[in-house]
């Protein structure tokens, strides 16, 4: 086998097993987030949110059951860590 055959068959192996990484890697966070959901439903605390103590609308529930914040929440949150990105990028 020619060496660039060779390169090209390790590049596309490599492409794979980080595709692999990251399917693992995004099945164990759903499991740390479904274990989590468990926990607060043993501590009674499910369907609250955790910022603001305000119940989790159902529809949101119904579409996502792990969150654990409402959307005025979330929001408040993705705007702050984006302006903390944004904080870090201007350094
Ligand atoms: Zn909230």
């Amino acid at each position: 086998m020619a060496p660039a055959t060779n390169q090209a068959d390790a590049g596309s192996k490599t492409f794979e097993r980080e595709q692999e990484l990251s399917i693992a890697a995004n099945r164990l966070d759903l499991l740390t987030q479904i274990k989590r959901a468990v926990e607060r439903i043993d501590a009674g605390t499910y369907g609250y949110c955790e910022s603001c103590g305000k119940p989790i609308p159902k529809a949101r529930l119904k579409a996502f059951p792990m969150a654990t914040l409402d959307v005025a929440s979330q929001a408040t949150r993705g705007t702050t860590l984006i302006s903390a990105r944004r904080d870090a990028a201007r350094e």
